[in-house]
């Protein structure tokens, strides 16, 4: 805040006359007024009361207003060059400690600096071990559950973790329940567990709890869900209670939740992490539940339990059910550690100077903003209160050549541009404050500038003027970027690569992708209409002189490398897209090592005709490689010929929700075959794959974990007709106490049913359909499912679409095999013919024909052989739920003891646990022991 006398009143603190030049266009220096106002609230009416004003001297005038829109703590932060996750030393004497009576926070230490001239305090260099120091910052990982019927919190389970320390160091539950002891404070498993039966009491010391362990991260798997529970249903912490100040550190803020935007306000001094939310920023995942997060980053299984089951859980089991929330807390911590999000949030806070907050609260925009603003006070510019350019309008965008779709033996080389965007933002000074007003081009007195290349629609030529006139703010932003990244790889390379080295590791990771990342961002801002600052002339211009260098890249390749200059064979770009070129420098059988060598050389020549720092880079080479579309490709990369290749695919789909595993899976395996890397043709091979995973199907062998499709069940669904929601209901039918309920995933299959029935008719329960030996609807899968992805993969492999259609599918899709084991639908009422055990023909009683009667002595050993192979396979995948699925027991004395659990030899094989990786085949093997055992009983031979 600027100085303000003591006690003054006074609304407008101080107007000074500065010098300062507008960035927006190549123009020069203004005057103008800088007004200091007391207080943020103040901004706007000065703004008001300023507009329109007219001055007894007619020259001055209000015409603009720059920079009025800042929020107080980037104003504060820029003006005093300070910055997110900095360290900050301030002089002695220049601060006081504020007492204990007259504080406003709950910080640990709170002080008052005078601010103004001379201000006494500086933010540690980064490079400096003391300013790249991460402190000890406390993590609670917290985990919230509710009852969906009552909509009750049940239960809450903390874990905090502190930053450098390997293990937490407090954890908790809370459970709504009644104690059987006194409650003590410390349980034998070293987690304080606090009981009541009254939800508000549980909140209540949920709040005083967390507020005593006084976290800088609060960490939840979903934070607008838990922040709401907490609140109840007003959606607000009174400013100063012990939920505000479990959530925030200022004693005069509450903490809000907006109904309709889920937003969270108000947790200043603690930073809120949504780990769902971040997660699906950063990866491509089918499941985004925690139990599979956990298992997919950290490798520790941990179940996922439907609404019902906790219910259960919670009534039957009360300290396993303690115990599972704080594995899931714990799970949360994990994965938090496990993606190094701490470091990475700090270093992007400190290479952009945002306020952590900002980073996990905002988009992109801000971080470059932020950048600019900080530019902008070092070199004397303004930027604008409203940006200039802000119509809605569109610029054209990156090129695409268009693709030589095909599948190709030979070996296809990818260059590409390094940091394309920033390199060409560099190299030709685009920036707000180097492009020129439309025409000035034209007038004798403009400066030296150079003319981007022409856009489709553009009426007038985008010209900048030259880095010698005036080096734009933006290409010295991103030279700054780039040579800091530069500099921490070159410190990461040099890292102790020991345990002694390995947080400095991670602080010099996380710095060098913030670095790469913030570059990267610095072209969309320019674009981004409903930005702060758009301005479409440097995005237009940007993405011009990229289509240029494309299309210069592919006529360089083909005119340079020629027969007709002395190589082999006349090279040919097949693709290009953005930042890069595919092309073909051989025909097939031109070996790998010398695609390679011819590659780097293009490299070399391409780079030569583009300034710097642009500059064209061998990539890999794909052989073979799969064309099939724009952005749509598949190949095998080598990235040096005696590297191991690795399949890669681009916009092929294989990570939806809505497509089974069969799906995933079964193109995934067909692309492996085709693909081969040994030169062999792969083709063949392919296509047998493609017809056995068919036959498997036809002939239901397919094993049903991978055909099942699930989807999550929402509000008002029950009534809908989606296939999920009739799932849901049928289940609702047979057991309500077990039933999905809202927010719960329901997994089904498409079971066969009648010709004109819809998918969701034919819609079951998997483990249902498996007790009752329904057969799936092999059409549905075939034609809805696999059909569409591998049809497109062959048309281009066999030449056209019929062609593949008929050799993938061909003499599949018209016969209809009927699966004869259903027991289901009329199956039922019909009493089966007894068969001979080992030929099938029809016997009116025993168990063999009389022509099977003298290979009796074998056949029972077979039988028998076959009963105990079942036994233990099943006894194994038995084993393999206790081992991941299981809800071990915490001590927990003040608990009621759990009910035992009795899983073993049941009817019907279940598990709590939704993403039980072997349920199918637990209950595919259970079913058919069986019949085994059945089978055994008629040959009259006991098992044991
Ligand atoms: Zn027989
Ligand atoms: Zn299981």
């Amino acid at each position: 805040m600027p100085p303000s006398p003591a006690g003054s009143q006074k609304a407008i603190v101080a107007v000074q006359v500065v010098r300062r030049t507008p960035i927006l266009y190549f123009q020069a220096e203004e005057i103008l007024l800088m007004v200091s106002v007391a207080g943020p609230k103040l901004v706007s009416p000065c703004l008001k009361a300023l507009e329109g004003l007219q001055l007894s001297n007619s020259e001055v005038q209000a015409t603009a207003v720059f920079e009025a829109n800042i929020a107080l703590i980037l104003r504060f932060l820029i003006d005093n060059d300070l910055g997110g996750g900095r360290w900050i030393e301030f002089e002695a004497g220049a601060f006081l400690v504020v007492s204990e009576t007259s504080r406003s926070t709950t910080a640990q230490i709170e002080l008052d600096v005078h601010l103004g001239h001379g201000t006494k305090f500086r933010a540690l260099p980064m490079d400096t071990d003391a300013g790249s120091f991460v402190p000890p910052l406390r993590t609670a990982a917290l985990e919230l559950s509710v009852d969906v019927e009552s909509q009750l919190v049940t239960g809450a389970a903390c874990v905090l973790t502190v930053e450098g320390q390997a293990q937490p160091v407090a954890r908790a539950v809370w459970l709504r329940a009644l104690a059987t002891q006194q409650v003590t404070e410390e349980a034998a498993d070293s987690a304080v567990l606090f009981l009541s039966e009254d939800e508000e009491v549980l909140l209540q010391h949920l709040g005083e709890t967390l507020a005593a362990m006084d976290a800088d991260i609060i960490l939840t798997y979903d934070l607008s869900e838990t922040v709401r529970r907490m609140l109840g249903k007003r959606g607000i912490a009174k400013a100063g209670s012990p939920l505000a100040r479990s959530l925030c550190r200022r004693l005069g803020a509450e903490v809000k939740l907006t109904p309709k935007s889920n937003e969270v306000s108000g947790m200043t001094g603690r930073l809120g992490f949504d780990l769902q939310k971040q997660v699906e920023k950063d990866h491509r995942l089918v499941d985004y539940s925690l139990g599979a997060l956990s298992q997919h980053f950290c490798r520790i299984p941990l179940p996922e339990l439907s609404a019902a089951t906790r219910a259960k859980v919670l009534r039957s089991r009360p300290r396993a059910y303690a115990q599972h929330l704080l594995r899931q807390a714990e799970a949360s911590a994990n994965i938090f550690h496990h993606l190094a999000y701490l470091y990475n949030f700090v270093e992007m806070a400190r290479v952009t100077g945002c306020p952590l907050s900002y980073l996990l609260e905002r988009g992109q925009a801000i971080k470059v903003q932020c950048q600019l603003l900080r530019e902008a006070r070092l070199r004397g510019f303004v930027l604008p209160q409203r940006p200039g350019t802000g119509e809605d309008t569109t610029y054209e965008g990156a090129t695409v050549l268009e693709p030589a779709c095909g599948f190709y033996r030979c070996p296809i080389a990818v260059l590409d541009f390094a940091s394309l965007y920033p390199s060409i933002m560099m190299a030709h000074n685009l920036c707000y404050s180097t492009l020129l007003p439309p025409g000035r081009e034209k007038k004798p007195d403009c400066p030296d500038f150079t003319e981007s290349p022409p856009t489709a629609g553009s009426e007038h030529a985008t010209c900048f003027v030259k880095a010698q006139v005036r080096k734009g703010l933006l290409p010295s932003i991103l030279e700054h970027l780039l040579a800091a990244r530069k500099a921490a790889k070159a410190q990461l390379a040099q890292c102790d690569p020991g345990e002694a080295g390995a947080t400095r590791r991670k602080v010099l990771h996380g710095r060098q992708l913030a670095l790469k990342l913030s570059a990267n961002s610095v072209y969309g801002f320019t674009g981004a209409t409903n930005g702060p600052l758009p301005c479409l002339e440097v995005a237009g211009a940007v993405t011009a002189y990229g289509r240029e260098m494309i299309q210069a890249t592919k006529a360089k390749v083909e005119q340079h490398f020629t027969t007709g200059l002395g190589y082999a064979y006349n090279a040919e770009v097949v693709y290009g897209d953005t930042d890069s070129v595919m092309v073909k420098f051989g025909p097939e059988g031109f070996a790998l090592d010398e695609a390679i060598k011819v590659s780097k050389e293009a490299s070399t020549v391409c780079s030569s005709i583009f300034p710097a720092p642009v500059r064209l880079e061998f990539e890999k080479v794909y052989q073979p490689f799969l064309l099939m579309a724009k952005k749509r490709y598949a190949g095998m990369a080598f990235a040096s010929s005696s590297s191991s290749p690795e399949l890669e695919t681009k916009g092929i789909e294989t990570v939806r929700r809505d497509w089974c595993d069969l799906v995933r899976h079964g193109l995934e395996e067909t692309l492996k075959r085709l693909l081969v890397s040994d030169g062999s043709d792969g083709c063949q091979k392919a296509i047998a794959h493609v017809r056995d995973v068919c036959n498997d199907l036809r002939q239901n062998k397919i094993d049903f974990r991978s055909l099942v499709i699930s989807k999550s069940l929402g509000r008002n669904e029950y009534t809908a007709k989606a296939p999920h929601a009739e799932v849901a209901e049928k289940l609702k039918k047979r057991d309500a106490t077990t039933a999905p309920r809202l927010g719960d995933r329901v997994s089904y299959l498409v079971l066969a049913g009648a010709a004109k029935a819809k998918v969701y008719e034919k819609a079951e329960d998997p483990l249902y359909a498996l007790e009752n030996d329904l057969p799936i609807d092999a059409d549905y899968y075939l034609e809805n499912q696999l059909k569409q992805p591998l049809v497109r993969v062959f048309e281009l492999v066999c030449g056209d679409v019929h062609k593949a259609e008929s050799l993938l599918f061909g003499g599949l899709t018209s016969q209809k095999v009927v699966v004869s084991t259903s027991k289901g639908g009329m199956g039922k009422f019909v009493k089966p013919r007894p068969k001979c055990l080992s030929c099938s023909a029809d016997i009116d009683h025993g168990a063999v024909c009389t022509l099977c009667k003298e290979k009796l002595p074998e056949i029972k050993a077979q039988a028998l052989g076959r009963v105990r192979a079942l036994a233990e396979e099943l006894s194994q995948l038995r084993a393999a739920c206790a081992r991941d699925c299981a809800l071990p027991s915490g001590a927990f004395p003040q608990l009621p003891a759990d009910e035992p659990v009795s899983d073993q030899g049941q009817a019907s094989e279940r598990c709590l646990n939704e993403g039980c990786p072997v349920i199918f085949s637990r209950a595919r093997v259970a079913k058919q022991l069986g019949s085994a055992r059945e089978a055994l009983q008629r040959l009259d031979v006991k098992e044991a």
